[in-house]
């Protein structure tokens, strides 16, 4: 999901996927409001990554149903 979309808080934030969202880890750009845009800044920004990441791949990445492998 942080490789080719944004999550967006209710007050406008960005943020690299919801799970990122709920731990309030936003788009590492100062430009982090969705009034602050930029396909071009955001397309090429560094992914915030943390302990949880990959939990997001978890039954193809297609839903929070998870995956044994
Ligand atoms: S949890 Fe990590 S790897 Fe998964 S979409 Fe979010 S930032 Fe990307």
């Amino acid at each position: 999901m942080c490789r080719n979309t944004v999550s967006i808080s209710w007050d406008g934030f960005m943020y690299d996927c919801d799970f990122n969202q709920m731990l309030n880890l936003k788009v590492a750009l100062p430009e982090n409001h969705i009034t602050q845009f930029d396909y071009e800044r955001l397309s090429v920004r560094n992914i915030v990554l943390n302990h949880h990441c990959y939990g997001c791949t978890a039954g193809s990445g297609s839903s929070c149903g998870g995956e044994v492998a």
